[in-house]
């Protein structure tokens, strides 16, 4: 017998049919004999549809009603799964995020799980009932609904796997694995048998939505077993691991975009010690994240420009922050650019080896692909482009990289 968390996506939930067919696959798990536990997301579109009226309502709303309009979704599947798992004789039942509960801190719309109170829930599993949480969503310390943002779901199955030492924890989707790259937007992308956690953590914190950052961090902390497969087909799919289960290692295994970067260029910063600082302190304040940095050599010593990145969602309060301190940074002009997408080539194989980034610049180049600003890390290597280059982007380095499907 084996403990199982079982999380079902917003596809996988989209309509009656394909609750009841979930609910199909959970018993099956149970009729196997094992103890299962599943975690349900909104289905397809309602979480979108939610947050877009709350924007309609208030622009600057509040985020604790925000929470509890936008976790509503959650609470429809999870009650409607447990109505179709009793009909076909499954001894089930919905928790919402507070009856558990699941705590977390107070950030309300991206606030992070703290502890999952599962003492009730084990004892109700062993007298063989199914628990089907709404993912999504917890109980803040004001004793009022949080959501984890966007993707949640995720972290919520990931968390609670390890909060019921589950053997595995099983992320059902609408595509069959994790891939070597965005199999909607590359047709030749290769679905991978194992990626690391390492990898899968880049590959998530650069924009791969199929799984949450956060979700695959809580794996890779508690060593929980992910496995990424389809509701809609019998494949295996493809499961997260460490990095020694890996016996062929690719020097680029994956590559992810993320087309929720936005680029601020400030023209003629007074090149002096102190600058940099002087930005970029204000932006931290606001609680604007920085991601990717260029600061050009200057011609004349005096000034240069500087050019960084922030989230699309930050873009119109960053200009504002450095417009309001205009007179203290001292620039000439401001100029911003929406328009961008910033891509990622991942892989634990470029610790070893080296002219990983050079492929990539030649790649692009003879795309005629203009890189506006590059960044890397251990295992990354980052550039930013047009936006209306994403696809031909893509395509182009998945070849490069020989990642291609045969
Ligand atoms: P769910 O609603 O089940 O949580 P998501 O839409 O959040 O599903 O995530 C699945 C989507 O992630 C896929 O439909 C796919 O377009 C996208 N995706 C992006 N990068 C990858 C990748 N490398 N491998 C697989 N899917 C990816
Ligand atoms: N329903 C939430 C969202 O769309 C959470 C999730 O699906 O993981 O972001
Ligand atoms: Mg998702």
């Amino acid at each position: 017998m084996a403990r199982i968390v079982q999380k079902f996506g917003g596809t996988s939930v989209a309509d009656i049919d394909r609750i009841k067919n979930v609910a199909l696959r959970v018993k099956r798990e149970v009729d196997a004999g094992n103890e299962v536990a599943v975690v349900v997301s909104a289905m397809a579109g309602t979480t979108n549809q939610l947050v877009d009226w709350t924007r309609q309502i208030s622009k600057l709303h509040d985020a604790r009603e925000y929470d509890a309009v936008v976790a509503s979704g959650e609470q429809v599947t999870a009650g409607l799964l447990a109505l179709a798992l009793q009909d076909l004789g499954v001894n089930a039942r919905s928790w919402l995020g507070w009856q558990i509960p699941l705590r977390t801190d107070g950030v309300h719309g991206k606030a992070r799980i703290e502890g999952i109170d599962t003492a009730l829930m084990r004892e109700r599993m062993a007298q063989g009932q199914v628990p089907v949480v709404a993912g999504f969503q917890g109980l803040g310390p004001d004793n009022r609904i949080t959501t984890l943002g966007r993707g949640g779901s995720d972290t919520s199955a990931v968390a609670l796997a390890a909060a019921l030492s589950a053997d595995r924890c099983d992320i059902f989707t609408d595509v069959d694995g994790v891939y070597t790259t965005d199999p909607r937007i590359v047709a030749k992308a290769r679905k991978l048998d194992k990626i690391t956690y390492e990898e899968m953590l880049e590959m998530a914190s650069q924009g791969a939505k199929v799984l949450q950052t956060r979700s695959v961090e809580m794996a890779m902390n508690h060593r929980v077993r992910v496995q990424v497969l389809s509701s809609f087909v019998d494949l295996p799919g493809t499961l997260v691991v460490d990095e020694e289960e890996i016996v062929e290692k690719e020097i680029v295994s994956g590559i992810a975009y993320s087309r929720d970067e936005a680029k601020i260029t400030l023209v003629r910063v007074a090149d002096r010690p102190g600058v940099a600082a002087a930005i970029f302190g204000p932006l931290a304040d606001a609680a604007i994240n920085v991601d990717m940095i260029v600061q050009n050599v200057s011609e004349d010593g005096k000034a240069t420009d500087l050019t960084f990145t922030v989230t699309k969602a930050d873009l119109d309060r960053a200009v504002k922050v450095l417009e309001e301190n205009r007179g203290l940074l001292g620039y000439e002009d401001l100029s911003r650019d929406a328009n961008v997408v910033k891509i990622s080539v991942i892989g634990v194989g470029m610790r070893s080896h080296a002219g990983v980034a050079q492929k990539m610049f030649r790649a692009l180049a003879e795309k005629g692909i203009n890189i506006m600003v590059i960044s890397t890390s251990e295992i990354k290597v980052s550039v930013l482009v047009a936006e209306d280059y994403t696809e031909l982007a893509l395509r182009a380095l998945h070849s490069a990289y020989g990642l291609d499907a045969a």
